[in-house]
């Protein structure tokens, strides 16, 4: 059966930095709800268009359109394996959509490692992050700065800083996880399978923890 993991976690928490690994280690597809996001944005698509002023001001975008982004992605021929999602689901109305997507697949969500970290560190982890513009790689000035300064140390191409990493965004968007996304603890939590993760650790020790845990699983 195909194997469904959603990362949990506030923004900077180091979700995308996780994935990338236990994605890598499981031969499972990476879905980045923001990646999908920013990919369409690049490309000017409508969907990239619709999303922009959400996405420049921190704010979700609408659910229908989300739901409808994502269930298209995990339908791909290289889901059949399963993925891991990050990002996705952020509200309670988009896992419930996920839940009844992965029902026609004969799949569930296996595990939902929430990542945790609070909120004062969050702001200083996301207004320090570089992104790399070819693939997203992430690094951050001060906690896991690239070899050479505005270069990606996986595939050298340039660091950017994206729009919504800067502070008033990046306010906002916790704003909006505590609102929108944490009710997700409880709702994942009372189907038994969150696992709480302490996101303040080194990158190597959360990715030993995450694999652990589903190990576990
Ligand atoms: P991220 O890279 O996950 O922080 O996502 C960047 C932005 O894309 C978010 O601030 C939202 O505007 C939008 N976005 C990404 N995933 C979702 C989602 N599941 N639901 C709604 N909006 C999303």
């Amino acid at each position: 059966m195909a194997r469904f993991y959603v990362l949990l976690g506030p923004p900077g928490a180091g979700k995308g930095t996780q994935a990338k690994v236990i994605a890598e280690k499981y031969g499972l597809v990476h879905i980045s709800s923001g990646d999908l996001f920013r990919e369409n944005l690049k490309n000017q698509t409508e969907l990239g268009k619709l999303a922009q002023g959400f996405m420049t001001r921190g704010e979700l975008v609408p659910d229908d359109v989300t739901i409808a982004m994502v269930r298209d992605r995990i339908s791909r021929p290289d889901c059949k394996k399963g993925a891991l999602l990050d990002g996705f689901p952020r509200t309670p109305a988009q896992a419930d959509a996920l839940s009844v997507m992965l029902k026609e697949f004969n799949s569930k969500v296996e595990l939902v490692p929430l990542i945790d970290v609070p909120t004062q560190e969050l702001i200083e982890r996301l207004s320090g992050r570089w992104t790399c513009r070819a693939q997203g790689h992430v690094f951050h000035e001060k906690f896991n700065p690239p070899k050479k300064a505005g270069i990606c140390d996986e595939d050298g191409s340039e660091l950017y800083q994206r729009e919504d990493d800067k502070k008033a965004t990046v306010e906002n968007r916790i704003k909006v996880y505590t609102e929108q996304t944490a009710p997700l603890i409880e709702y994942y939590s009372s189907r038994k399978i969150l696992v709480k993760i302490d996101g303040t650790k080194s990158i190597g020790d959360v990715s030993k923890e995450l694999l652990a845990a589903i190990e576990k699983a």
